[in-house]
């Protein structure tokens, strides 16, 4: 009788792979569409992952990769690089 917004329904988040409430997740679409729903399955983000999507501005993200070093150095540096930056860039944001 709930249909299907019974809160039983689980989905799974994308980012760290937690089991969460269908109705405590927000809807991910990775063609960045929404509101157009047809013939699409959209994937999801518990709250705690969604959130985190929010904190770096898009426009910072291709900057802070060149400065990172994608695509020059290897892996295991650039991973380092890219998480120092980062960190160091959302602490500004969040002063
Ligand atoms: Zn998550």
């Amino acid at each position: 009788m709930w249909g299907r917004r019974d809160r039983s329904t689980q989905v799974t988040c994308i980012a760290c792979g937690e089991t969460v409430a269908r109705a405590d997740a927000r809807e991910y679409d990775k063609h960045g569409n929404r509101y157009d729903r047809r013939e699409k399955e959209f994937e999801h983000l518990c709250k705690p992952c969604y959130r985190a999507t929010d904190h770096q501005p898009r426009g910072d993200l291709e900057a802070l990769l060149v400065e990172s070093g994608a695509g020059e150095c290897d892996r295991a540096e650039f991973l380092a690089r890219y998480g120092d930056l980062a960190t160091e860039s959302r602490r500004e944001n969040e002063r």
